[in-house]
């Protein structure tokens, strides 16, 4: 990657960040594997986007009811028995992503 590239890059991102953030259908997510959501991921949260991460994954856990799948502790978390979004889901989103900011 070219340095000078990195503001168009941020911008990109920004970009990216503010549509995915619309797909609230939960099937795009869902149809992904837990490698392929955390890279999106993994973009979103190194350019300031944690909250579309967030949002990624928690509509992606609703796939992941596994205990190997790398988002089974989300999901968990996320079926407050009424199927909606926890606020316990919503952290484990959080604790998730400054996984993923420190693995790279
Ligand atoms: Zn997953």
């Amino acid at each position: 990657m070219r340095i000078e590239n990195i503001p168009a890059l941020v911008k990109a991102a920004d970009d990216m960040s503010e549509r995915l953030a619309r797909v609230d259908t939960g099937d795009l997510w869902n149809l992904m594997t837990c490698a392929e959501v955390d890279s999106i991921a993994a973009v979103l949260v190194l350019t300031g986007h944690d909250k579309t991460a967030a949002f990624l994954l928690c509509e992606h856990a609703v796939s992941d009811t596994e205990a190997l799948d790398s988002h089974a502790d989300i999901y968990a978390a996320r079926t407050d028995g009424m199927g909606t979004r926890s606020d316990e889901s919503r952290q484990a989103a959080a604790n998730y992503l400054k996984w993923l900011r420190e693995a790279y």
